[in-house]
């Protein structure tokens, strides 16, 4: 292919993220050049990255309530076939943490609110047993934000899809640090395939914002076992915020 055709493809792949999010995501962000493939049009695209992009950057108007507004018409991913309502998150605008879940569930789906079910209130607890509450100092977002059928796993193209909207709201909301409930949000915010309790139990940085991956409320609710340790990252999670905010 030569390489005005692939500079107009990923303009218009980019012009088209950009309209439907509202928000250049990092994929995005670099600057790239693109070269002729050689005659027999069958060597691997190059595609260079000339500049390493710090974070995410965003349309200078975009402000919570109007991504809500995108993330509330998307139709980007097969999720919105056989959503009721779309979850976009809920929280105070500049929050301490900001808490990562994997994607709503029925509940959720019935109210289009972010952990309601009986996960969101064993959530609700653990928060507040280290002072955090989603009405004074936390968002509460997912990494999809339309129920999964049968509440299956998210697939990585239903990730990918959403993973826009995740990214600016995290751009919007600068949280101090980041807390993602299970593997689902810690594989997708690490870039990750390792094992939970590989992650769990440390402090990760995305962007610069110190996060931490501890077990999802559903799985303690399913095994008393993990209580224990889910309270350990607890702890050590308030700890650091504590540093942070100089409390
Ligand atoms: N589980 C999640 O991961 N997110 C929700 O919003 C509800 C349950």
């Amino acid at each position: 292919m030569k390489k005005e055709d692939k500079e107009l493809i990923y303009d218009l792949l980019k012009k088209t993220d950009a309209y439907v999010t509202g928000y250049t995501s990092q994929a995005f962000a670099a600057p790239v050049s693109f070269e002729d493939d050689g005659e027999l049009d069958q060597q691997v695209e190059k595609t260079v990255v000339s500049e390493p992009v710090d974070g995410p950057t965003t349309n200078d108007a975009l402000t919570l309530d109007n991504l809500k507004s995108k993330i509330l018409r998307c139709t980007k991913c097969p999720l919105a076939r056989t959503r009721n309502n779309v979850v976009p998150g809920e929280g105070v605008e500049h929050p301490d943490v900001l808490v990562i879940g994997e994607g709503p569930g029925y509940d959720e789906d019935m109210s289009g609110r972010p952990f309601v079910g009986k996960a969101g209130v064993l959530l609700d607890k653990m928060l507040a047993a280290i002072g955090l509450d989603r009405n004074k100092n936390c968002y509460i977002a997912n990494i999809v934000k339309c129920r999964p059928p049968n509440n299956r796993d998210p697939e990585p193209a239903e990730q990918s899809a959403c993973s826009g909207f995740l990214e600016a709201q995290i751009h919007i909301l600068k949280p101090k640090m980041i807390l993602c409930m299970g593997r689902i949000a810690g594989h997708k915010m690490l870039d990750s395939q390792s094992p939970l309790n590989q992650l769990r139990g440390q402090f990760h940085d995305y962007n610069g914002i110190p996060l931490m991956v501890t077990y999802h409320p559903s799985a303690l609710l399913r095994d008393q076992a993990l209580k224990a340790p889910a309270w350990e990252d607890l702890k050590a999670f308030r700890r650091r915020l504590n540093e942070i905010t100089g409390q």
